[in-house]
């Protein structure tokens, strides 16, 4: 038995905050009746509605995923390309990626079915850290770097502070290796973040998400994230 607000955050329909509020505006029903109280426990059997809708409730499920390049972080494309749950097809829950990774970034992706857990490591006061590595277009100075991990100014607004750093680099193809770690998660943040210094990232990984990274995985292969660290990264 769980708590009726929980079931509804798990589902992904809203915070648990939020779930309260919805039953005490009567908008939620068990079994068809409107529950107006907090602190009703439901079971699986349970059939249970949100303004008349009803709440899918699954087993929750985690998984790391190593996603290649050329895959679209999401769950269908209308131009029919390649999509993260393509790699899950013997997965019969419906996950959904945590975030997202550009089209040609490769790297950790994490999917699950649980709407709460997915909400919260998505909100921005969460603060994950998240590690890049780059392939640049030119070699940049130690200025440009340190104006990186500063904060520059992109369109949406000023980048948190960043760590940089000049892994290795190519005089004679003019081309750099760079770690990134940031804690936001703009759109096309590190991409952007390196034209705005002049430099075009050709190549771009995630290889850490908090304390997780990519060990023992090809790319286009996934593992199930412990139980131990689902909770380590709540
Ligand atoms: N920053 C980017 O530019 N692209 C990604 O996919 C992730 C972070």
């Amino acid at each position: 038995m769980e708590r009726l607000q929980k079931v509804i955050a798990h589902a992904g329909i809203a915070s648990r905050r939020k779930a309260e509020e919805l039953i005490l505006q009567g908008k939620v029903k068990v079994n068809g009746k409107v529950v107006t109280e907090l602190g009703v426990k439901v079971s699986s059997q349970d059939k249970i509605e949100v303004n008349g809708i009803p709440v899918e409730r699954e087993e929750p499920v985690y998984y790391l995923l190593y996603k290649p390049r050329g895959v679209i972080s999401s769950v269908k494309d209308d131009k029919g390309r390649k999509v993260v749950t393509d790699f899950f097809k013997e997965v019969d829950k419906r996950i959904y990626p945590i975030g997202r990774l550009d089209y040609d970034t490769s790297g950790l992706l994490l999917l699950t079915n649980d709407g709460e857990f997915a909400n919260l490591l998505m909100h921005p006061r969460y603060e994950i850290e998240k590690v890049y590595i780059a392939k640049v277009k030119g070699i940049p100075t130690r200025e440009q770097l340190k104006q990186l991990e500063k904060g520059i100014l992109l369109e949406d607004g000023m980048t948190a502070p960043a760590k940089v750093k000049m892994l290795s680099f190519d005089k004679r193809k003019q081309t750099a290796i760079i770690e990134v770690r940031i804690h936001e998660g703009r759109n096309r943040q590190v991409r952007r973040m390196f034209e705005a210094i002049g430099h075009r990232v050709m190549k771009l990984k995630r290889e850490r998400y908090a304390f997780l990274d990519l060990k023992g995985l090809n790319p286009g292969e996934y593992r199930e994230l412990s139980p131990h660290e689902v909770k380590q990264l709540r």
